[in-house]
């Protein structure tokens, strides 16, 4: 027998004495010796109040208090999770005493004349089962301990984790504004340095020696350098421009957007055109898609910013892919490039205004223009990347809506295919202009100032001839004059910036101005209106 069980305290509860003497020879004969005997049922309460047993033996058939009711009183006193074995002694071996007692809470029993053997090896089952009890109950105190101490760390770290992670956030977001705000203080203090530096040598031109022509060339920069810092703002409010219901949204088919795109980008990635040795494969791997409810010209400037990026990141030569495919009723573009790729610290902030790895070679605009424009088309916009690996912009836009129901129908398409001259001494806005009127199908030339128009209307008959107002050298209402007297038909559209307060009527040579910046759709409207009225007012 092992220790433990001969260290058990055993209760003995009969009313006949000789019994409780035999019982305890019997015991101290196996070897147990903490035993209390009583032969009063109704102290056994009063003595647990002080001391637990491991067991009880108790008699059923008592004076005054039964051994049933004593079993009754210990259900109620003991606590639900104590397992105290009950061991109950009778004479009385009827099936039916033997069931009262067990449902009344009794574990075991002993049919008196006891069985010296037997009394030994019931109170050892029963003390062992009391045991295997408390081991479990200690056990699942100790887990319990454990996860709770488990769950207080946890809990700790977790809390630490939001709080790293909210001061990550909150650097993060200080960062960007940093990097914002640096990027709009530097461009906007170039084209302040230019106005104000210009307006006192304007100045000083005024006090001195007249000369007009100079004061007119300063006027001239001041004014470009205002237009660079307007443009700068509009730009800013593109990226944060909310979602306005109201927009014009045009039945769109991305997959002609992006040849238009494409063809547009040319010059800069195609080796002859580019000047360069590099070779730049562009591939287009087009499924059959819907059309989207979209902003055309929006969505075409998005597409050209990903393939300068993609240029830019090749200048070693490569090859950018623009996929389009179909699935689950969303429309997903892929622009990918085998470019030098991005480590992930640029990555990450690539798409924050200004942000930027080229330098004064790169605004770092494209691409949150890019991802405000994505998001006022309800679309979503992935960047993969990894240094020398490529870089893979994944964008997918919802549902394709019921064209009918949602979209203003597409602005009305002139006839026939024009031959157009564009004049406009930012660079910029004649590839705009050229990508507008090539989307339409126009054959576009365009030229950065008046001489180089002219020039260019000598060798070829325009049918239109759309110039900026402001250019160095000549204006574009001289230069509307000049091609009028060469060729009378070749209508003109005169654009006017937001410095420029010209009252453009007064020249006849001039048949329609529109205010810069100018919307695919008022150009249309415009190039429809002047081919179908007369060639001059
Ligand atoms: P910018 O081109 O003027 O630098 P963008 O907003 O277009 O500004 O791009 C921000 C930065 O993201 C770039 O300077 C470049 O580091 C990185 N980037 C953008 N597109 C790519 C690309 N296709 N491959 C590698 N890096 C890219
Ligand atoms: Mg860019």
């Amino acid at each position: 027998m092992s220790v433990a069980l001969q260290n058990a305290e055993i209760l003995l509860v009969d009313d006949e004495l000789a019994n409780l003497i035999l019982l305890q020879k019997i015991l101290n004969a196996a070897g147990y010796t903490r035993i209390r005997s009583t032969t009063e049922p109704r102290r056994v309460l009063s003595l647990l109040e002080e001391w637990e047993p491991d067991i009880i033996l108790l008699d059923l058939q008592m004076p005054h208090l039964d051994g049933f009711a004593v079993m009754e009183q210990l259900k109620e006193k003991l606590p639900a999770d104590t397992f105290l074995p009950i061991l109950v002694l009778t004479a009385d071996a009827m099936p039916r005493t033997k069931l009262r007692a067990l449902s009344g809470g009794a574990h075991d029993f002993l049919t008196k004349p006891f069985d010296p053997a037997e009394v030994v090896q019931r109170i050892g089952n029963l003390l062992r089962t009391r045991q295997l009890h408390q081991e479990v109950q200690e056990q699942n105190k100790n887990l319990e301990q454990l996860v709770a101490k488990r769950t207080g760390e946890l809990e700790k770290a977790l809390r630490e984790l939001k709080e790293t992670q909210q001061k990550a956030i909150q650097q993060e977001r200080l960062h960007a504004f940093g990097t914002m705000a640096s990027g709009v203080t530097h461009d906007f203090n170039n084209a302040l340095s230019v106005i104000l530096g210009f307006s006192e040598v304007a100045l000083m031109e005024c006090e001195g020696a007249l000369r007009r022509d100079e004061i007119e060339a300063h006027l001239r920069t001041i004014i470009t350098a205002g237009l660079d810092a307007t443009r700068l703002v509009t730009r800013l409010r593109e990226f944060y421009r909310p979602n306005d219901e109201n927009e014009p949204r045009m039945v769109v088919h991305l997959n002609e957007l992006i040849k238009q795109a494409v063809a547009t980008t040319r010059p800069r990635w195609h080796a002859e055109s580019s000047g360069s040795e590099v070779p730049i494969e562009v591939e287009t791997d087009f499924a059959m898609i819907p059309p989207i409810s979209a902003d055309a010209s929006e969505l075409r400037d998005a597409l050209m910013n990903l393939i300068f990026n993609a240029v830019d990141a090749m200048p070693q030569g490569g090859k950018i892919t623009l996929r389009t495919s179909y699935a689950g009723g969303r429309i997903v573009l892929q622009v990918r490039d085998t470019g030098v790729g991005m480590p992930e610290e640029v990555r990450l902030r690539c798409l924050e205004p200004f942000f930027t790895t080229k330098g004064e070679a790169g605004t770092g605009l494209g691409l949150a223009m890019v991802y405000g424009i994505i998001e006022r088309h309800g679309g979503t916009l992935e960047i993969e990347s990894a240094p020398g690996r490529g870089t893979t912009f994944t964008i997918s836009f919802g549902p394709a809506v019921d064209a009918e129901d949602h979209i203003i129908a597409e602005s009305p398409k002139p006839v026939s295919p024009l031959r157009v001259l564009v004049a406009d001494d930012q660079r910029e806005l004649c590839e705009v202009m050229t990508s507008y009127l090539a989307s339409d199908c126009h054959a576009v030339t365009s030229v950065t100032d008046g001489r180089a128009a002219l020039e260019a209307m000598r060798g070829a008959n325009f049918d239109l001839l759309i110039t900026d107002q402001l250019m160095p050298g000549m204006s574009g209402k001289q230069l509307a004059a000049a091609v009028k007297q060469d060729s009378p038909e070749t209508r003109v559209i005169l654009l006017t910036g937001v410095a420029e307060n010209e009252n453009p009527s007064s020249n006849g040579a001039i048949n329609r101005v529109l205010a810069k910046p100018v919307s695919l759709i008022d150009l249309r409207h415009a190039i429809v209106e002047v081919m179908a009225g007369p060639p001059s007012e």
